[in-house]
């Protein structure tokens, strides 16, 4: 089945809808296969976001990320990456069709509320980046 990643931002982490998001994903067909809680260092945001580095924004998304604590999931169902990319809505959430998660709890492009894995390819390593394989089930 395929899995993809799932992050739940320091801004939705610190607005207390973790269990809002989770029942997005829950209520639309996307089991939680693994799940947790964490605080990022600059060196995990760094690495993760690594493919963005030459960006301008980089430096705030790196430090947007290790603002608080994520919580960092595996998603599993059919489609799953592309499943979870419509759930969100768009990057900026002031353009995120209306129901979607960045529509509702998001508040700007930098504080976006959750991240979401953009291949099937880029999900597999993703999730390696979090998760070993006794904890994803
Ligand atoms: P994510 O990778 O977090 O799921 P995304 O795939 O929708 O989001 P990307 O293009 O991968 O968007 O950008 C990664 C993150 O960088 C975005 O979530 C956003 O917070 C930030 N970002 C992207 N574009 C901009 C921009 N033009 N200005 C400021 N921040 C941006
Ligand atoms: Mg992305």
């Amino acid at each position: 089945m395929e899995q993809t990643l799932s992050i739940i931002k320091p801004d939705a982490v610190a607005k207390g809808v973790i269990g809002k998001i989770m029942d997005r994903f829950e209520s639309n067909g996307l089991r939680i296969a693994a799940a947790k809680k964490m605080q990022l260092s600059e060196a995990d945001a760094q690495a993760f976001y690594a493919v963005h580095a030459e960006r301008p924004f980089f430096k705030d998304l790196v430090e947007f990320m290790i603002s608080g604590p994520v919580v960092a999931m595996v998603l599993e169902g059919e489609g799953a990456m592309a499943k979870n990319r419509d759930l969100m809505g768009a990057t900026n959430p002031q353009e995120a069709e209306p129901g979607t998660i960045r529509a509702d709890f998001a508040d700007s492009i930098d504080a976006n509320a959750v991240h979401g894995s953009d291949s099937v390819e880029n999900a597999k390593n993703e999730i390696k980046f979090f998760f070993s394989d006794r904890e994803i089930v």
